[in-house]
């Protein structure tokens, strides 16, 4: 479903030069909750940017489905992208829009008319719990309402792969188990491949089934879950 080849994100300020990502390789199946996980500064940021290209990478390839999308054109892009949600720690929602119309926004840049936008978003209210919340601003929603209507917006374009940065991180450790079961709930149901970073142990526990360990741009072990977490 994705994989990295050779992947490296350098960044260049004047002289200073950080390698952020440094010669990755990385093979994530469809159907994984794929976790990466490091401490602050490690790369992980960078790395789940090269995914959608918010970021380009320095050198190598990423392949996302059936794209490569190192060398994608940016219309191309930005079709793609469609295929690739997002969810971030700070939500990113457009506060001056009611939860309704944050998640129509995405529907309405792919093309859907009035009513089809209004029953998708209905849809996807009724999906994430927020049903009664449609007219509310996100200024009046709790951390854990406000990253549902991120999923939602997210989810609107029926994407093949969600990517979470750093999604449960702003969220207390109740609200972020609630967000959590929802994530595997979507994984499950819409069968959705999730890449989420992390810099806690017990978000890939609760969740993923694979995991990287990324330190200083390197990833230093990968696999399954219960064999990296639960040696004896
Ligand atoms: P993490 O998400 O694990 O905290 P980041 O990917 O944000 O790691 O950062 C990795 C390294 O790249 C850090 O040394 C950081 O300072 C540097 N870095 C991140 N973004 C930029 C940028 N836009 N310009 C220059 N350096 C950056
Ligand atoms: P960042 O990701 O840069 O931390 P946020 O997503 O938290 O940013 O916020 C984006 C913008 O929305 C900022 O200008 C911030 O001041 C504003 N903002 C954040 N939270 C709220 C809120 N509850 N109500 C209204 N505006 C907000």
């Amino acid at each position: 479903m994705i994989t990295l080849k050779n992947v490296s994100k350098i960044y260049q300020r004047g002289k200073k030069q950080t390698i952020a990502v440094d010669d990755i390789n990385l093979n994530i199946e469809q159907g994984d909750i794929f976790g990466i996980i490091g401490y602050s500064g490690a790369g992980k940021s960078s790395l789940i940017r090269l995914l959608n290209r918010l970021e380009p990478v320095t050198k190598g390839e990423v392949i996302v489905g059936k794209y490569n999308i190192t060398t994608s054109s940016e219309r191309e892009i930005r079709k793609i992208r469609h295929s690739i949600g997002m969810i971030f720690q700070h939500f990113n929602l457009l506060w001056s829009r009611t939860v309704r119309e944050n998640i129509e926004f995405p529907l309405e840049i792919s093309g859907l008319d009035k009513k089809q936008r209004f029953q998708r978003a209905s849809e996807l209210m009724e999906l994430v719990g927020l049903a009664d919340k449609a007219d509310e601003y996100p200024s009046t929603l709790s951390g854990g309402q406000k990253q549902r209507v991120g999923i939602a917006r997210a989810l609107a374009n029926n994407p093949d792969v969600l990517l979470c940065d750093e999604a449960t991180s702003a969220l207390d450790p109740k609200t972020t188990q609630t967000i959590l079961a929802l994530l595997a709930e979507i994984n499950q149901k819409m069968n959705i491949t999730i890449v989420l970073i992390t810099h806690e142990m017990q978000v890939v526990k609760a969740i993923c089934n694979k995991v990287a360990v990324i330190e200083q741009g390197k990833i230093i072990e990968q696999g399954e879950v219960v064999k990296i977490f639960n040696q004896p």
